[in-house]
């Protein structure tokens, strides 16, 4: 039996400290002429095309012109992100890289992300604490706007990649927003809450994760869960 773990990056395994809404917001306004603060939004859970369908079009920007210049909105947020990002504005969540470490070396488990980033800008963000080789895949903003639809793409890419037989039932989805747990359940994947991000603990637990967890500091249970022991 192999157990495919899939990670949320935002308020799972880091927290920035606004450096990617920074690099967000200078690209909407240069790319759309958006001004508006972004400061009302919740983004957690939510993927980077759905996010700009939001704020765009509550701003009354009509979804085809939104669609239209997505390249260009990527294009200006990764070169805003590449300048800004670093190691001191990026903090790990606690125990994740000991946990990562822990089932990188596992031969029970294939590691990979399920995460609503572009994989660009996931890629930056991991980057700032050379993150990327725990995830040589994973599934991506980049891939659909609904989060829903990224655990099957991220599945394929694992059989792909490893030749293992992967169950639906070997799935593990960890993540810290309601939109994880939520996307699990479609999939028969199990899921993992941890109140990590911006999300309380009351309305992770509301959603019926199949486990919760205070952290992902990686103690029997958290292993178990993940293990399927
Ligand atoms: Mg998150």
């Amino acid at each position: 039996m192999t157990r495919l773990a899939l990670f949320d990056i935002d308020g799972t395994i880091l927290r920035d400290d606004g450096v990617a809404r920074e690099a967000y917001g200078i690209a909407l306004r240069e790319t759309y002429g958006h001004e508006r603060s972004l400061r009302p939004y919740d983004f957690s859970g939510l993927t980077d095309p759905q996010i700009t369908h939001i704020v765009l079009g509550d701003a009354g920007y009509p979804a085809d012109e939104v669609e239209s210049k997505l390249a260009e909105l990527w294009d200006v947020y990764l070169r805003e992100m590449r300048a800004r990002v670093s190691a001191a504005r990026i903090r790990l969540m606690p125990g994740v890289v000991e946990l990562l470490e822990l089932l990188m070396n596992d031969e029970r488990v294939v590691l990979g992300l399920l995460t609503g980033n572009i994989e660009p800008g996931a890629r930056i963000k991991l980057g700032a604490h050379e993150l990327n080789g725990y995830f040589p895949f994973g599934a991506f903003g980049s891939d659909s706007a609904v989060r829903t639809e990224l655990p099957p793409i991220a599945t394929r890419r694992a059989v792909e990649r490893t030749g293992e037989r992967i169950a639906r039932e070997d799935v593990v989805i960890i993540g810290d927003s309601i939109y994880d747990v939520r996307c699990a359940v479609p999939h028969g994947a199990i899921s993992i809450a941890v109140p990590t991000g911006p999300t309380a603990a009351e309305a992770l637990l509301a959603e019926g994760p199949t486990h919760f967890f205070e952290t992902l500091e990686p103690c029997p249970e958290v292993l178990n869960a993940i293990l399927g022991r």
